[in-house]
C-alpha cells in the first residue's frame, strides 16, 4: 500500500535560544523568517528566468539543428541541477530546502511550458508572500514536558554563524488546539506517521507563522482485502494458533509458551496456598471453604486476566497477519461440539474467548469469518486429501500414509481449514470413498 499524505496546520510560538542559551526575541525570529521569505521569492523568480532562457536557447537550437539539445551537453547538469547549483551561495536558505524548492519550480515550468509558448498562460511570477519550503529531513517533531516542539532546519552554515544561531535549526513550540492535532503529533513523534516535505506559511491576518505539516500514514487497507483469499486458522493442538493461506508455505504461529509458563507458575502457587488453607492456623479457620481458600480465587482471576491480555495480543497479531496477506476471509473451526475428553481440547486454554476476540477484531477490518466443521481437518492430508487417523504420527507431526507429505501437524490442519468449501470437499471425498469400498 502506498502511504497517504495529509496536512495539519500548526500555529508556532518561537521558543528558541541563542548559542549562549539566552532566549531569542520572538520578533527577531519573525524578522529572520521574513528575510528568508524574500530570498525564497527571489530564488523562485530567478529559477523561472533560467528555465525561460534555457527554453529560448533550446528552441533556437532546434530551428538550426532540427533537434533539441541535451540539457547535460549544454549545462553539464540536468536543468534543475544547473539551477540548484546557482543558489548554493548568495542566500541563507538551508540547502536541502533550497534545492527541493528549485526542483519543484523547474518541474512546474516544464509542465506549463507549452502554455507559456502558446501564450495561453502568462509566465509564473512569484509574489511576496511565499511559503518557505521544507524538505522532509529538515523537520523534527519532539515531545518534552507536556509540549510539542517543531525543530526546523532553516539556515545555511554561514548564515547561522553570522546571525548568532547555534546551528541550522530553529525550534518552535507548537500550539496544540485539539485532541486530533495532539494524536497526529504523538504519532509523528512515535514514527507511526512519517513526515513529508512541508511548508512554513505566514498568515498576514493573524500576524503569525504556521507550519503546514504534511504527514504520511498507511491507509486502513481493509478495502483492498480480497474476500476470496482465505486465511485458515487452526487453534490449539500443539501451538495456540497456527494460520496459513492454502498453498503458501509461510505461516503465522503463536508458540504460546507464555500461557503455559504462567499457568505452571501460578498453579504451583495455588497448590501451596490450598495446602496452607487446609492446615492454616490463622484467622481463616472456622470459616467456610470459600473464605479459607480466598487467595486461590484471586489467582484464578489473575489467570483469567492474563489470558485475556494474551488473547488480545494474539488475536491482534493474527489480524495483522491476515491484513498483510490481504485475506478478506478467515476460516476457523466451529469448536462448539468439542468436549473436554477430546484430544483437541487443551486444559485451561480458552478457545471461545480467543475466537470471539479474533472475530471482533476481524470485523473492525472488514474481514469475514467462516466457521467450518472441524471433524477431519487434523487427519486430512492437505496435499492429496487422504484422510486417515494414522496420518498423525504424534501431536506435532503429520505424515501422509498415501503420498508421504510431511509437515507440522498444525500447519497441515491450517492448510485444510483454509480451503474454500472444505466441508463439502471432505463430504464428497468420503462418500465417493465409500462407493469405491463397496465396489
Ligand atoms: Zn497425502
Amino acid at each position: 500500500m502506498k502511504p497517504m499524505n495529509k496536512v495539519v496546520r500548526l500555529a508556532l510560538i518561537c521558543e528558541h535560544s541563542d548559542k549562549d542559551g539566552n532566549p531569542v526575541d520572538y520578533s527577531d525570529v519573525y524578522k529572520l523568517l521574513w528575510q528568508l521569505q524574500a530570498q525564497t521569492r527571489e530564488i523562485k523568480n530567478k529559477t523561472i528566468q533560467y528555465c525561460w532562457e534555457y527554453s529560448n536557447f533550446s528552441s533556437d537550437y532546434y530551428k538550426e539543428n532540427h533537434e533539441y539539445p541535451k540539457e547535460k551537453d549544454v549545462l553539464h547538469y540536468a536543468l534543475d541541477g544547473f539551477v540548484n547549483d546557482k543558489f548554493k551561495v548568495g542566500n541563507d536558505l538551508y540547502s536541502s530546502n533550497c534545492s527541493y524548492m528549485t526542483r519543484k519550480v523547474c518541474a512546474e515550468f516544464k509542465k506549463s511550458k507549452s502554455d507559456f509558448l502558446k501564450g495561453t498562460r502568462s509566465i509564473i511570477s512569484y509574489k511576496s508572500n511565499q511559503p518557505l519550503d521544507l524538505h522532509n529531513k529538515s523537520i523534527r517533531i519532539e515531545y518534552k514536558d507536556n509540549d510539542f516542539f517543531a525543530f526546523l532546519k532553516l539556515l545555511k552554515r554561514p548564515a547561522f554563524n553570522r546571525l548568532g544561531y547555534k546551528n541550522s535549526e530553529i525550534g518552535f513550540k507548537v500550539i496544540v488546539r485539539d485532541k486530533s492535532t495532539r494524536t497526529i503529533l504523538e504519532r509523528c513523534v512515535d514514527q507511526i506517521y512519517g513526515i513529508s516535505a512541508s511548508k512554513l506559511i505566514y498568515n498576514k491576518k493573524k500576524k503569525q507563522w504556521f507550519l503546514n505539516l504534511v504527514y504520511a500514514f498507511e491507509p486502513d487497507n481493509a478495502n483492498n482485502l480480497d474476500p476470496s483469499k482465505i486465511l485458515g486458522v487452526d487453534l490449539g493442538i500443539h501451538y495456540p494458533i497456527c494460520a496459513s493461506v492454502y498453498g503458501d508455505l509461510q505461516r503465522f504461529t503463536i508458540h504460546g509458551g507464555e500461557i503455559e509458563e504462567f499457568r505452571r507458575r501460578v498453579e504451583s502457587r495455588k497448590l501451596s496456598l490450598l495446602k496452607q488453607g487446609k492446615n492454616c492456623g490463622d484467622g481463616r479457620i472456622g470459616h467456610g471453604g470459600k473464605t479459607r481458600n480466598k487467595p486461590v480465587y484471586s489467582i484464578e482471576d489473575r489467570i483469567a486476566r492474563f489470558r485475556d491480555t494474551v488473547n488480545h495480543k494474539y488475536s491482534r497479531a493474527l489480524i495483522d497477519y491476515a491484513v498483510k496477506k490481504e485475506c478478506g476471509t478467515i476460516q476457523m473451526e466451529d469448536l462448539s461440539g468439542i468436549t473436554a475428553e477430546s484430544d483437541r481440547f487443551l486444559k485451561n486454554w480458552s478457545y471461545y474467548d480467543l475466537q470471539s476476540k479474533i472475530e471482533y477484531k476481524a470485523k473492525e477490518k472488514g474481514i469475514k469469518i467462516v466457521y467450518i466443521d472441524p471433524k477431519y481437518s487434523s487427519q486430512r492430508c492437505s496435499k492429496c486429501g487422504h484422510i486417515d487417523k494414522e496420518n498423525r504420527k504424534t501431536q506435532s507431526s503429520f505424515v501422509c500414509l498415501k503420498c508421504g507429505f510431511e509437515e507440522n501437524a498444525d500447519y497441515n490442519a491450517s492448510q485444510n481449514i483454509g480451503i474454500k468449501d472444505i466441508d463439502k470437499i471432505i463430504e464428497n471425498d468420503l462418500s465417493s470413498k465409500c462407493e469405491t469400498d463397496v465396489n
